[in-house]
């Protein structure tokens, strides 16, 4: 299964790519794509998907029998990363780099010595109007370099980064002035006139690979969830739901975006199927279940006092259920208890996870998408080492359980009743 997790990655630089390319596995497996800007006629027994951006997708099947609400498992597919702006090239006599600011929550050092791949998209002049293109270079055109150890004795003391100062990659020597657009042209098939405008990121290219007990790769946050959930949405039997797998861009910087989790694009769907179907969606809403699937952090070998003593998970542990208080975190009570049993009834271990009370931690999705499309959610994930880090840490038994854990619920017949809730 880490294999198949490693090809989804290496075809994952950008949210932009995973998006085409959970597409293109939802093709392969007889699904439909639908758009937004077009009327939609749903026949039962079809699975269908949508995209939004081109950066964020949701695929769903139609049951055959009767279904009661949605069984819908959401990660994300954004990592953070340096993005390239628009006019990339800073060049003199002797270097070209390339100006970049930072998207999401990144560990700068994890970025430095080490050659980095671009990837995003264009857009492509024509004589319509214009194409969206997605483009890789796939080998590395550019790195950050350190400063010397001689030049910054404070290297190994706390390093203070500047994103302007610190983080600008070196491309190329100074004669290779205004060459980037042609590379990125060159990479897209077309001609460097042709192309209007850019959204480039800098990725960490290094392939994935499993070293005893633990997997290391990049973007594990959160593309480990986002491919377990499209591993168990395909292999599910048919349970009392409708399965939808929506895996969003923009995480890392929030969701507030128009394709992110804070976006109508969920409630958009959903409505929809409920309208092409003549079901009533707020019945189906209030019979359904969400799995809000992030990873989460495992004990750290050197540094174990930043978990919380009771509440601390390890990687090969099995999937973690993640609480908050103050409801960063959806789980509750219900929630959590209805995963659990279904994670057993899959025979998956499953552990408890809380931030130390003197630690804020991260956030993710499943809270925010509560707002558009507000039902029972437990917010689940793996426990991994170094989130963030361009390249990171996890437990090598953990995607099979994931999985297992997944198809289990896409299978399983789940029904809210006045008591609680029949599984
Ligand atoms: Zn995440």
């Amino acid at each position: 299964m880490n294999a198949k997790l490693f090809e989804y990655i290496a075809a994952s630089p950008t949210a932009y790519h995973a998006c085409a390319h959970t597409a293109e596995i939802l093709t392969d497996n007889g699904f439909t794509e639908l758009f937004e800007s077009e009327k939609w006629a749903l026949e039962v027994g079809k699975g269908y998907f949508v995209r939004r951006n081109g950066s964020s997708v949701i695929a769903f099947k139609i049951p055959k029998g009767d279904f009661g609400g949605f069984m819908i498992a959401a990660s994300h597919a954004d990592s953070p990363c340096l993005k390239i702006k628009e006019n990339p090239e800073i060049a003199d006599k002797h270097y070209v780099k390339l100006s970049v600011e930072t998207y999401g929550g990144m560990i700068y050092s994890t970025w430095l010595d080490r050659p980095l791949s671009v990837a995003g998209r264009v857009t492509v002049k024509t004589e319509k109007g214009i194409e969206i293109k997605l483009v890789d270079t796939k080998d590395p055109i550019a790195l950050i370099p350190n400063v010397a150890i001689h030049m910054n004795r404070a290297a190994n003391s706390g390093m203070n980064y500047n994103a302007s100062v610190d983080l600008i990659p070196l491309y190329e020597g100074g004669e290779k002035k205004d060459t980037f657009k042609g590379l990125i042209a060159k990479a897209a098939g077309v001609s460097v006139e042709d192309i209007v405008t850019t959204d480039l990121f800098l990725y960490n290219p290094q392939k994935g690979y499993e070293w005893g007990d633990f997997i290391s790769a990049p973007r594990l946050d959160d593309l480990q969830c986002a491919f377990s959930s499209l591993e168990a949405f395909l292999e599910a039997n048919e349970g009392s739901g409708l399965p939808v797998c929506a895996i969003f861009d923009n995480e890392e910087v929030g969701s507030q975006t128009k394709q992110g989790a804070a976006s109508t694009f969920l409630y958009d769907v959903l409505s929809r199927i409920a309208k092409a179907l003549g079901e009533d969606y707020c019945r189906l809403v209030a019979n359904s279940f969400m799995l809000s699937c992030d990873n989460a952090h495992a004990s750290h070998p050197n540094h174990p006092e930043f978990s919380d003593r009771n509440h601390t998970v390890w990687m090969n542990e099995g999937v973690v259920i993640k609480y908050n208080a103050n409801q960063k975190y959806t789980s509750d009570a219900v929630s959590a208890a209805v995963f659990k049993l279904i994670a057993e009834k899959a025979g998956v271990p499953t552990q408890y996870y809380a931030n130390r009370a003197d630690m804020g931690g991260g956030s993710t999705l499943g809270n925010i998408a509560n707002t558009q499309v507000s039902l029972n959610t437990v917010d689940i994930g793996l426990a991994q080492l170094a989130m963030h880090s361009s390249f990171e840490t996890a437990g090598s038994k953990d995607t099979d359980y994931m999985v297992r854990a997944l198809t289990e619920f896409y299978s399983s017949s789940l029904k809210a009743t006045a008591a609680g809730y029949e599984i």
